[in-house]
């Protein structure tokens, strides 16, 4: 049993059920038990892969990107370069490493880094030590205005926290968490049901409703229009209106109850673009796409750039190179491509940024 179960049964059986959505945020941000709080979850060895560990390209690319968008904004100095959830480390690595194409870019940029993690900010350190940018950590998006802005976020917004709801005869009912008849953890109903919600919906219809993402992708849009700038969001997710219980745990590379080992897992729900998107231009933001992965990269060249890799590689070298290649664009299962989805946030002054300027029709 996980220290957090045990800590979850307590609170549950002294103060009643918990949302799905606090059960959310204590297995992935809990200050001593949280999945993010205790454990490196990236690699092989880990719970699962993202696409910046996948391949240097990833970050590389969206290096060109944010170089690109920094022209399209008038070459502003200082550029605040924002990362959500940066994990390792990687991107930024990758991204900063490419970005020297443009010394001026370089020249410009203050990074600042939204962790809540103190291990990934150690591991964030470790990547970015022989950086000769400054870096600055952060816990949340900062509230003061930071002046223009490039703001990137690869799988962050699929580890923020949802409320659930599901469908009864008496109307939505918010998801809990609370105990069943053996003491264990199971899910359950709320007996009101929630008022305003008036969706259409069948009997065990579930419906999710992301307020940390709306709200965070309404501070992003504030940002992008007032300081002149943009955010990349990337992440695998759907364009609504849908219906459904995404919420899933991952750990070594499978699925996993989600209330089997809170803390030991890793929590996700898939990101309802459209929502997103809703909530950016009700701040006045423009949205450009969500365009799939596959297309987004193949527009910044990523083709290219495999080819070039591939040059100056060894046989097994350019076969990685190729494989990284399919994964990260590829439709199907196995393929980031398709699944996974770009959206860009931005300054309605701003022309589209590079990766969607064709007008795109996302999978
Ligand atoms: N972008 C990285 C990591 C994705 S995992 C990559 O593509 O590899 C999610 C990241 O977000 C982790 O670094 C995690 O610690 C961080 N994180 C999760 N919830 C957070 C929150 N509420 N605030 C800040 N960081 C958070």
């Amino acid at each position: 049993m996980t220290g957090l179960k045990d800590e979850l049964r307590r609170m549950i059986a002294a103060d009643g059920p918990i949302t799905v959505e606090r059960y959310m945020a204590l297995c992935l941000g809990h200050p001593v038990h949280g999945y993010y709080t205790r454990r490196d979850p990236f690699g092989a060895a880990g719970d699962f892969v993202t696409a910046p560990e996948i391949s240097q390209m990833f970050g590389e690319l969206i290096g060109l990107w944010a170089v690109e968008t920094w022209r399209l904004m008038g070459r502003p100095r200082p550029l605040a370069l924002v990362e959500l959830g940066p994990g390792r480390g990687t991107l930024m690595r990758d991204l900063l490493r490419a970005a020297r194409v443009d010394p001026d870019f370089s020249d410009a940029v203050r990074v600042q880094l939204i962790e809540t993690s103190p291990l990934l900010r150690q591991a964030q350190q470790r990547a970015l030590g022989g950086s000769a940018v400054p870096i600055a950590w952060h816990e949340r998006l900062p509230q003061a205005p930071v002046g223009p802005a490039i703001v990137v976020a690869n799988e962050f917004f699929d580890a923020l926290p949802v409320r659930q709801f599901v469908r009864a005869e008496r109307g939505w009912c918010e998801r809990l968490v609370g105990l069943g008849p053996d003491g264990g953890l199971a899910f359950g109903l709320f007996g009101e049901p929630e008022s305003g919600l008036t969706v259409a919906g069948r009997s065990g219809d579930v419906l999710e409703r992301p307020e940390a993402a709306l709200g965070l992708a309404g501070e992003i849009a504030g940002l992008a229009r007032t300081g002149g700038g943009a955010a990349l969001v990337i992440d695998y997710g759907y364009e609504g209106p849908a219906l459904g219980d995404t919420l899933q745990a991952v750990r070594r590379h499978a699925y996993a109850d989600p209330l089997a080992e809170p803390g030991a897992a890793d929590l996700t729900v898939h990101v309802d673009f459209a929502k997103l998107a809703a909530a950016a231009t009700a701040e006045g933001a423009a949205v450009h796409g969500p365009v799939t992965q596959g297309a987004f990269l193949r527009g910044l060249g990523i083709e290219t750039r495999a080819a070039a890799l591939k040059r100056r590689a060894t046989p097994a070298q350019a076969e990685d190179v190729e494989r990284a290649l399919a994964r990260l664009t590829g439709a199907g299962p196995d393929g980031m491509g398709e699944l996974f989805k770009a959206i860009c946030i931005a300054d309605p002054a701003l022309p589209p940024p590079p990766g969607f300027a064709a007008p795109e029709v996302a999978a």
